[in-house]
């Protein structure tokens, strides 16, 4: 139904006016690009009424961080910053999409692929082949947790989400209005990471105990 969706008319307004410029350079315009998700909220924590919330690369962040701190041996921790980092920048153009959107499962992965092939081929790849095969293929394994470094990603990307989420209880002292989140910590599939969410638990139940 929303087969129509293009990158292209998403793209920030600043962007669209450099590339009207006949001598354009595409990897400044892929730059800006990458600001938006400085800009673009987290909307699971707007549509709580958490309206100063953390951006999206606030998010990535300190998702790469947290990599970095991975003990496992069998991991290439450089690795896991990178996906890391790219792991949302689809967003960049495709907005956040949750659950309460109504936009399928489907659609939202059809856009996401849509705007990592655009940004690949149409602004990273025009000055760095390279580059843009690194990026889409950290993409892609991300999205097909395809390697162990990709399923430790996915894990850190709900632990993240869930460190943020007790930051938020804590300053509204509540720990109701964000409960739905904490059901992501099942989906938690590595121990080391299960291990990081167990202390948080801990931490959490601890605080609003007293
Ligand atoms: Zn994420």
């Amino acid at each position: 139904m929303h087969s129509d969706w293009n990158p292209r008319d998403y793209l920030p307004q600043d962007v669209k006016l450099l590339l009207a410029k006949p001598q354009h350079d595409r990897l400044l315009a892929f730059h800006h690009i990458v600001g938006q998700l400085k800009v673009q909220r987290r909307t699971g924590w707007l549509d709580h009424d958490i309206n100063d919330c953390e951006s999206i690369s606030d998010h990535m962040y300190r998702m790469g961080i947290m990599s970095m701190l991975i003990k496992d041996p069998k991991v290439n921790r450089d690795k896991c910053v990178r996906i890391a980092l790219v792991h949302d920048i689809a967003e960049s153009l495709v907005g956040d999409i949750t659950p309460f959107d109504p936009v399928t499962k489907e659609e939202k992965h059809r856009r996401e692929w849509e705007t990592i092939q655009f940004l690949c081929n149409e602004f990273i790849g025009k000055s760095n082949q390279i580059a843009a095969k690194e990026m889409m293929s950290d993409w892609l394994a991300y999205e097909n947790i395809s390697s162990l470094e990709a399923r430790y990603v996915k894990d850190i990307d709900k632990y993240e989400m869930l460190v943020q989420c007790f930051e938020y209880e804590k300053r509204l002292n509540d720990p109701n209005k964000l409960k739905q989140f904490w059901s992501a910590v099942s989906n938690i599939k590595t121990e080391e990471v299960k291990g990081w969410a167990q202390s948080l638990l801990d931490a959490r139940a601890e605080f609003f105990e007293s």
